[in-house]
């Protein structure tokens, strides 16, 4: 293993960095350091070659160092590095946002930029409780989220998010209620969308009953849970919440922080799973994760009621965004990776390599620590059979024996979650899967 010297780094550089979402006791006793990237592979400072089992975060699923990118970003630096994102424009946002609309469903057409998946998720219920607001419906407040879900680490999204130990330390400052979340025992190694439990979305129902729907400004979910471990909705469900929201006033928000861009096959998780939200959040695959950027695709009627509802026309329509909003060197890295989506036929390659995926990840199901098989698009997460007392130790074991094997994969909570990027091969497939079902095996 290399040593700190070796890897150009000292000690006290090491403990300068508060690491974020990292054990960081344990990962400054054994540091992995990742070097460089190239195609679907990390290379550390030992020199190894590493295959990229999540796409980074869930983001690169072009796979790294695509050069249409480096250029696109370099030419921007040069020509413009910043430009003051409120009050002044420059051409890449106005080109972004348009580009963007053609991934969308038909509607949402009005793009606000930020910088990250927990700020698009915070941007989306600000305006959603404005929007009422503007209405003339100021008690329309209440944000309802689900179980298990995750909406970022920002304090509307955390108030959201359904994973305890995220919001635990924490506390919730915004008015929130949670559905049940669609992890039922039928369901266990289901492959794609189970086909019982569209009922859950009944749950809004009771929501409304405590609250009265003139309370609720909005329900925001993801189309298929990431971060909790690839949870896909059960068949109908999703539509079923778009009838109650519509029964009933209600806003419904998509985070598809994860699903947008490919990872389900399709521009984005709502034409995969045929329901149109009235507000979408993106973050992640916009720019193949090569610069940070995020951004909320609204209804055009949301829109349109900020500007009519906005007084003179010198004033903002909505108080809101960040330094980085529209960021230009964001906007050329987003244009340069959605054309290359388009270029490649990025989708379809994702809708052809999933039945390999799913095949692979099932066959580890008869595994005795195995306790459950999810997948949609390019996504799996496995369920983990507890260490006595401690959930999440063997996820984290298994994914260090991984990555000492030259395979990178996440672990959260009790669950392994795979998701490679959409030039992944079938050999690539098969020696990841080989490699883990060897490494749960040999936990046993
Ligand atoms: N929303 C969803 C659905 C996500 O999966 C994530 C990150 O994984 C976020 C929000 C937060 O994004 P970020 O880490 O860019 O703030």
């Amino acid at each position: 293993m290399a040593t700190l010297q070796q890897m150009g780094l000292t000690q006290r550089q090491l403990d300068s960095h508060w690491m974020a979402y990292t054990g960081n006791r344990q990962f400054k006793r054994d540091p992995r350091i990742i070097t460089h990237a190239q195609g679907n592979y990390y290379f550390d400072a030992d020199g190894r070659k590493i295959f990229d089992g999540l796409s980074g975060l869930w983001t690169c699923g072009l796979g790294h160092g695509r050069q249409e990118i480096v250029d696109a970003i370099s030419k921007q630096a040069s020509q413009l590095d910043y430009s003051p994102a409120f009050q002044f424009g420059h051409p890449g946002s106005f080109k972004l946002a348009e580009k963007i609309t053609e991934f969308m469903p038909e509607g949402l057409n009005r793009i606000f930029f930020t910088g990250s998946g927990s700020e698009s998720a915070d941007t989306s219920l600000k305006i959603a409780r404005a929007y009422w607001r503007k209405k003339g419906q100021a008690g329309k407040t209440k944000l309802i989220g689900r179980g298990k879900g995750y909406h970022g680490v920002n304090y509307g999204g955390l108030a959201v998010g359904g994973i305890a130990p995220n919001r635990a330390l924490f506390g919730s400052s915004v008015d929130v209620g949670h559905l049940r979340h669609t992890m039922l025992p039928e369901n266990q190694y289901c492959k794609g969308q189970p086909q019982s439990g569209a009922e859950l979305a009944n749950d809004l129902l009771d929501q409304i009953a405590i609250h009265d729907a003139s309370t609720i400004a909005a329900v925001i979910v993801e189309p298929m849970s990431g971060s909790a471990g690839v949870i896909p909705p059960p068949v109908g469900y999703l539509q079923r919440l778009r009838e109650i929201c519509d029964q009933h006033d209600i806003l419904l928000i998509f985070d598809e922080v994860i699903c947008a861009f490919g990872r389900l096959g399709y521009k984005t998780g709502a034409e995969a799973l045929g329901v149109t939200p009235d507000m979408l959040n993106m973050a992640k695959q916009l720019t193949n994760g090569v610069v940070p950027m995020g951004a909320v695709a609204c209804k055009q009627e949301i829109y349109d009621l900020f500007m009519e509802q906005g007084g003179p026309d010198y004033m903002l329509e909505i108080p809101h965004g960040y330094t980085y909003s529209a960021h230009p060197i964001a906007c050329a890295a987003g244009l340069a990776s959605l054309d290359l989506l388009s270029q490649e036929n990025s989708f379809e390659r994702v809708r052809e390599m999933a039945p390999v995926l799913e095949h692979a990840a099932h066959q580890l199901g008869s595994l005795e620590l195995v306790n459950d098989v999810r997948n949609m698009g390019l996504a799996v997460g496995l369920s983990i059979a507890h260490a006595p007392n401690e959930p999440g130790l063997r996820p984290y074991q298994i994914a260090q024996a991984m990555w000492q094997q030259g395979f990178y994969v996440r672990y959260g909570g009790d669950t392994i979650q795979i998701a490679p990027p959409f030039t992944v091969t079938k050999e690539e497939i098969d020696s990841l899967f080989n490699a883990l079902g060897d490494t749960i095996q040999n936990l046993t």
